[in-house]
C-alpha cells in the first residue's frame, strides 16, 4: 500500500464524520479523485457507518480498519 493511502485510513474516520480539518479534507479527497483503491475503501466504510446506524453492521472491511471503526463508532455514535 502506498504512502499516502496509509496516511488517508488515519483520517478517514475523521472524514466521514466530518471531524476533519478542512485542508486535511481537501488533499484527502484529492487522493480520492486520484486513487481508486481508496475511494473504494471510502465508499464501503461509508456505507459500513450507515449499516452500523441502521443497526445491521456488515464489515467487510480490514481487520485493522474494521476495529478502529467499532472503536470510534462505538464511542461518538451512539444515539444514547
Ligand atoms: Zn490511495
Amino acid at each position: 500500500m502506498k504512502k499516502c493511502c496509509e496516511s488517508l485510513k488515519e483520517s478517514l474516520l475523521d472524514f466521514l464524520e466530518g471531524e476533519l480539518a478542512p485542508e486535511l479534507c481537501a488533499s484527502l479527497e484529492q487522493h480520492l479523485r486520484e486513487c481508486p483503491e481508496c475511494e473504494v475503501v471510502v465508499s464501503t466504510t461509508r456505507r459500513t457507518i450507515r449499516l452500523y446506524r441502521e443497526g445491521s453492521l456488515y464489515v467487510e472491511l480490514p481487520l485493522e480498519v474494521r476495529q478502529r471503526l467499532t472503536l470510534r463508532l462505538r464511542s461518538t455514535l451512539r444515539p444514547d
